[in-house]
């Protein structure tokens, strides 16, 4: 199908200084935990995004030297000539499909440690750095000025040779020496570099001049800036104030302002707490400033909504990171006319993750993410099926209904059952939950996807026994049923369940979600760490009750510092009046009451409780398994050719665990099984002496 006429705008050229973007889908630089280590890896997704018709596709930060560098964080380097090789092969990756790549040299001064090279960090005053470790960043005279001058002209020039065609300069996400020097909070200098905002802008103009003067004849040079750091006027740069004041002073000088809020929390917003287009109103004044392209962020995900970003005068190009990895085929989506196929970014901030815990991102819509060149995953192409064979799957989920969705794409003949009157499983309950609407999309892209494939059949309201699976006579059998939160209180602090009254009212996230009321003052227990106890916390409180939220970690929802949700959730809890207990274990349950023991001293105290909600670990639903199991023990010879478990069912985990299982399930069927690791290493190289 051809586009429609009114996305067109969407695929116009665009001038950038020296270079041209095919269009104005344009992927900003974003982390992705593979970087220098797994370099093969991270060239191959970027490939697969200019495959998939983004016009740029930027790397992440790179580090430009050895004297701030970010290790065990993966970002990727350009320390010196040996660097080169590879970002070359990321830079030949995206040219092959026409696209233009960036660089975005970093140097992270009082953002990093350098626990590796083991260099004093430097920054424009002497400050301890902004990680919890204990080390302090020294102020920077005129010579280390100087060699960081140098260090970005040579990153410009090392750039350049890689084929880079757009050379970033990074002042965003406070995380930068370059943005570091902009801020009156962290700059004291009493130099030529200190003091008013344009001696604060002074190291940003010479750099940018440098650079221009070092590769702005074949590259085009732009700036990251944080227009607002969303701290208000007084305190930090916001778009009404330095943030603006900055944009004029420099306005014209560089080819391209790529333009966000600060910090990163702030420009990566959860959908939990943000809407598409959030950061519109603090980038809006950009355009009247300067006359160069400018590139904006907002998890645009709609193609309509990107128009009106161009013809409101907001942006020349969609800037999308989160976007461009649950879809990297977004734009070509929309170019062939296709646009219900997205797969819909739902702002989980699973892609996070990577990054905080050092290992390849993942995504929760994309289970192909990071997998392109490690196991040859493409997001768009599956090999077709290995036999002319049927599956039945059981409980459409996420990891049921990506296993259908993908088998449905190679050719099987697929037949879904699914219990409820719905799809979705648990993504159709937990977006019931306050802020989590946008996780249905997992559900929803899924659901017509299927839809459209005569090939996989969706049964509603079938719950199947063990005897009826086995009667549907398929080849193939995918158990994916789900979990439920458990009763007892056995988690990772509680190894054996508690010790409970009879009279007690104890309710599961499940009752909760299925609307069954609580009574009394509400106490939650956090064992968990992650969403579900922060969220039962909100609910009931919205609901009017009285809420204790406990947890033996030392703040709310301890794990959602990975997805850069924690303090916004312990921030909302606290505005709503949620009393917080940190750092106490659960111990026993009474009929109105509950013990509490503090994790260091076990000292108790009792806490008043008309309800317990424990949110410890979920239990598997894995009875129709068994039953199966146990049926076929009896005839011998007979049945489907392979049962499998897959997604929470086989063990319970989160959302993208369970969407990662669905697919490769779909992937594995039929094909030789891996001999021993499933996917390509990234070797380091061995030295010879
Ligand atoms: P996952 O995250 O692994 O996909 P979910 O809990 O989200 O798991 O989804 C499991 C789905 O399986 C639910 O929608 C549930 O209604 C369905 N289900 C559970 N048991 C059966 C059954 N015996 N027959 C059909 N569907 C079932
Ligand atoms: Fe979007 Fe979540 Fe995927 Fe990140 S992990 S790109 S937030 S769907």
């Amino acid at each position: 199908m051809p586009r429609d006429s009114r996305y067109d705008i969407l695929f116009e050229p665009v001038q950038i200084g020296p270079v041209t973007a095919p269009n104005r889908f344009y992927q900003v630089p974003h982390c992705n935990g593979m970087g220098h280590q797994y370099p093969s890896s991270m060239a191959e997704m970027r490939g697969v995004k200019a495959e998939g018709g983004w016009g740029v596709v930027n790397t992440e930060e790179c580090e430009i030297s050895h004297t701030s560098e970010l290790s065990g964080v993966i970002e990727s380097r350009l320390w010196d000539d040996s660097d080169i090789p590879v970002l070359a092969k990321m830079v030949d990756k995206i040219h092959a499909h026409g696209a233009l790549a960036g660089i975005e040299p970093a140097h992270l001064g009082a953002g990093a440690a350098n626990l590796y090279s083991r260099e004093i960090p430097m920054g424009p005053s002497a400050r301890p750095i902004d990680l919890m470790e204990p080390v302090h960043a020294r102020a920077m005279d005129k010579a280390d000025i100087k060699a960081f001058r140098k260090m970005h002209v040579d990153a410009a020039l090392r750039s350049k040779k890689a084929g880079f065609d757009i050379v970033y300069l990074y002042a965003g996400h406070d995380m930068t020496t370059l943005m570091h020097f902009l801020s009156h909070t962290r700059n004291d200098r009493t130099d030529e570099y200190g003091g008013n905002l344009e001696n604060r802008v002074r190291l940003l103009r010479e750099v940018l001049e440098d650079t221009k003067e070092a590769v702005g004849d074949t590259c085009a040079v732009a700036i990251r800036l944080a227009v607002d750091e969303l701290k208000g006027e007084t305190d930090g740069i916001s778009a009404r104030g330095q943030g603006r004041e900055i944009i004029e002073m420099l306005a014209e000088l560089p080819d391209l302002w790529d333009v966000n809020v600060s910090g990163w929390d702030n420009d990566s917003a959860p959908s939990r707490f943000s809407e598409e287009g959030f950061q519109n109103d603090y980038i809006r004044f950009v355009k009247s400033v300067t006359s160069k392209p400018v590139v904006g962020v907002g998890r645009f995900t709609s193609p309509d909504t990107m128009v009106s970003m161009i013809k409101g005068g907001l942006m020349d190009l969609i800037g999308a990171a989160r976007p461009s990895i649950a879809d990297p085929f977004l734009p070509k989506k929309i170019e062939e006319g296709r646009p219900e196929d997205i797969r819909e970014c739902i702002g989980c901030n699973m892609c996070v993750t990577g990054d905080f815990l050092c290992a390849p991102m993942r995504c929760t819509q994309n289970p192909t993410m990071g997998e392109e060149w490690r196991r040859g995953w493409h997001p768009e192409r599956i090999a077709p099926k290995s036999a002319d064979e049927s599956v039945l799957i059981v409980g459409a989920g996420p990891a049921g209904l990506e296993a259908a969705r993908a088998l449905g794409q190679r050719g099987y003949e697929v037949t879904l059952a699914e219990a409820g009157n719905k799809v979705g499983g648990r993504v159709a309950i937990e977006s019931e939950l306050p802020g989590l609407s946008q996780w249905k999309r997992v559900a929803d892209y899924r659901e017509y996807q299927i839809s459209q494939m005569a090939n996989v059949n969706l049964y509603l309201n079938s719950t199947l026994s063990a005897a009826e699976v086995l009667e549907f006579q398929a080849d193939h059998v995918a158990i994916a049923t789900g979990s439920r939160w458990a009763p007892n209180g056995i988690g990772r602090t509680n190894r054996l369940a508690i010790q409970a009254d009879p009279g007690a009212h104890v309710l599961t996230p499940d009752d909760i979600c299925a609307g069954t009321s609580a009574k009394g003052a509400v106490v939650i227990f956090d064992d968990d760490y992650y969403y579900m106890g922060g969220l039962m916390a909100e609910k009931l409180r919205l609901d009017g009750y009285e809420v204790t939220y406990v947890t033996p970690a030392a703040d709310v929802s301890h794990w959602t510092h990975n997805t850069m949700e924690q303090r916004r959730i312990q921030t909302r809890l606290m505005e709503l009046g949620v009393t917080i207990v940190p750092l106490h274990n659960l111990v026993q349950i009474n009929a109105d009451s509950v013990e509490l023991a503090c994790v260091y001293t076990d000292r108790r105290q009792t806490l008043g409780c008309g309800t317990l909600v424990p949110v410890t670990m979920r239990d598997p639903i894995s009875r129709l398994h068994r039953d199966l199991v146990t049926a076929l023990g009896r005839v011998e010879g007979a049945g489907p050719r392979s049962v499998s478990l897959i997604g929470d069912c086989l063990a319970p985990g989160t959302i993208a665990a369970a969407v990662y299982g669905g697919h490769r399930f779909a992937r594995e069927l039929g094909e030789p099984p891996a001999k021993g690791v499933p996917f390509r290493r990234e070797l380091p190289l061995l030295a010879t002496d």
